[in-house]
């Protein structure tokens, strides 16, 4: 291994010389504060993709105490509090020292969900940071002084300020494994309480903005339960949390428009994740198997068997091999909800405002007019008890519109000036003196989810001369090849580095398991438990900073919309 100071040397050597002389510092190094720079993959010019490096500490130096990750959730919640530490200290050290991203000092920058990434890792022996530099140049011409003062200077303060525990704030750091700890509990005893999510009483639900994750500060209304649905969690660390049940079966959400019924269903549906304390949302507590299903016209689909929900397409389209390249507001939605139904979804959330009227409701006026042998669709409110009783999948659903689901609800919450009451009483009073005179449409049982197995060369994330080409620039879209997968309707993916991960397990997935033709639920299983027992580096050949966390439901999601899947 070389020395700092050869690497110091080096790079005033390389000064003034064309940008591809710096493809010489790739290598290991070792530092005079006792940490070791590894630099990986070294950027072309000085607009491509910044060099990756990683430095390794060894506990020696950085002293983190074992209890501090001595369990997996424990773990998980140190690398990210350090990789929060490390890439907003980096941030104060990097600058614009040229061309492109020269004088970039940059690590992942993770959104208000706490979950595995491969920026920061952490055993008995050390600590491993993985993060980019933009190496400077002016022009294409290296700026080796600047480089040297990034690296040999810079780094070394970057590293001691995070990554150090005496240099750190140690309650903090307390506070937020052990947020993460119970929070992690709670959701393991949901199961066995009968509850599909729990919103604790203070909790912050509205976002600052439509593009700002951070917590709503002016006028915001914390969250209280109504005592009807109060419960309350003994926590290992924080004690007893009271807040609100959402039980198993059908929970509707009412209540007049600009009330807060979307902002609770968001905060439920993000409750999958942990949360960082401050956030707002670190005791809104939710079931890991629960998928938010939406209409998404235009989607593709590719065989699925939405005949619980639609039968009799004109022109005699199959609809247990339904197939769209241009899917409408009610197919793409039954689509979405089979979808997650094969892969184990235990709850289905869904809201009006994302939802096709078609698909949710169709009343005893319209049932008149256009007879059940034109219309192809069987609204989800004749099949939600049917999904429950049959499958064991409860609903949680946001209808201000329409009282037709009060006959199915087994709980009706209110929201009124953004706090919830309950109201399931009097909306079955309402039922029962009001008799809805639809005829119910939906029949006995919901229906066989028929399991579907992927032809494995219809997945192919080649482009050009290269065998694996990933694109990834929001959470809305991702580069598979020559395919842009929509994935602006899976609502609960939170950051690029899951759609990343995402990709590079979709391709781990069909190398691996391809010629075994297992059915989609099988193949997601043994990708995810792959990635259990391996960690999230096994999905690529070399070591990447961003790949972070993701279930089964995002994975065949991102599968199921690629436009050249096809089925056997
Ligand atoms: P609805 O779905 O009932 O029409 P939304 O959930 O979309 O209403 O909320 C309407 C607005 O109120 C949003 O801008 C949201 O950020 C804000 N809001 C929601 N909950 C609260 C709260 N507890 N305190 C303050 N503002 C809130
Ligand atoms: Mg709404």
């Amino acid at each position: 291994m070389k020395s700092q100071a050869q690497l110091s040397t080096l790079l005033f050597e390389l000064d003034s010389r064309g940008y591809k002389a710096y493809k010489q510092i790739k290598g290991e190094y070792e530092f005079e504060d006792d940490f070791t720079l590894i630099i990986d993959y070294v950027q072309g010019d000085p607009f491509a993709a910044p060099t990756q490096c990683s430095v390794i500490i060894p506990q020696a130096i950085a002293k983190f105490s074992e209890d501090l990750y001595s369990t997996l959730s424990r773990e998980i919640a140190l690398r990210d509090y350090l990789s929060r530490q490390f890439a907003q200290v980096a941030k104060e050290f990097s600058g614009f020292r040229g061309t492109g991203k020269s004088g970039l000092i940059q690590g992942i920058e993770p959104a208000q969900e706490v979950f595995e990434r491969t920026s920061v890792f952490i055993d008995d022996q050390d600590i491993e940071v993985r993060f980019w530099v933009g190496l400077p140049a002016k022009g294409r011409s290296i700026l080796g002084r600047q480089a040297e003062e990034m690296l040999c200077y810079d780094l070394p303060q970057i590293v001691k300020k995070s990554l150090l525990y005496e240099n750190l704030d140690g309650a903090a750091i307390k506070e937020h494994i052990e947020t993460v700890e119970d929070a992690e509990w709670i959701r393991s005893e949901l199961d066995k309480r009968g509850l599909v999510s729990f919103i604790a009483n203070g909790s912050i639900l509205p976002r600052r903005s439509g593009v700002d994750p951070r917590p709503l500060t002016d006028n915001v209304v914390p969250f209280e339960a109504p005592t009807d649905l109060e419960v309350s969690f003994d926590c290992p660390n924080h004690g007893l949390i009271k807040g609100m049940a959402i039980s198993k079966g059908i929970t509707l959400i009412v209540g007049g428009g600009y009330h807060g019924k979307s902002t609770l269903l968001k905060a439920v549906e993000l409750g999958v994740y942990n949360h960082v304390p401050g956030d707002g949302r670190e005791w809104v507590i939710t079931n890991a198997s629960a998928v938010k299903v939406r209409s998404e016209d235009g989607r593709s689909i590719a065989s699925v068997d939405i005949s619980p929900f639609i039968n009799h397409l004109p022109q005699g389209q199959s609809t247990q091999r339904f197939c769209s390249n241009n899917a409408s507001g009610s197919t793409s939605q039954a689509t979405n909800i089979i979808e997650a139904l094969e892969v184990g979804a235990t709850a289905l959330l869904l809201d009006e405002d994302t939802s096709a009227t078609n698909f949710m409701i169709r009343d005893r006026r319209m049932q008149q007019l256009i007879q059940k042998d034109k219309e192809p669709i069987t609204p989800f409110v004749d099949k939600v008890r049917q999904l429950y009783k049959d499958h064991g999948v409860s609903t949680v659903l946001v209808m201000g519109g329409s009282g037709d689901y009060f006959d199915v609800a087994s709980t009706v919450i209110a929201m009124e000036n953004f706090q919830p009451h309950d109201v399931t009483t009097e909306a079955q009073s309402i039922a029962a003196a009001h008799k809805n005179e639809r005829l119910l449409e939906g029949g006995d049982t919901f229906g066989e989810i028929t399991p579907r197995i992927p032809v494995s060369e219809s997945i192919d994330a080649s482009r050009g001369k290269r065998s694996v080409t990933i694109k990834v620039r929001d959470t809305h879209a991702l580069g598979f090849g020559t395919e842009d997968i929509g994935l602006g309707g899976v609502e609960q993916l939170v950051e690029t580095s899951q759609l990343r991960a995402i990709a590079l397990g979709i391709i781990y997935g069909k190398d691996k398991y391809g010629e075994a033709n297992l059915a989609l639920k099988d193949l997601v299983a043994k990708i995810m438990a792959d990635i259990e027992e391996e960690g999230l580096d096994i999905l690529s050949e070399y070591p990447q900073a961003d790949l972070a966390y993701f279930r089964q439901f995002e994975l065949v999601a991102a599968l199921n919309r690629l436009r050249t899947l096809q089925i056997q």
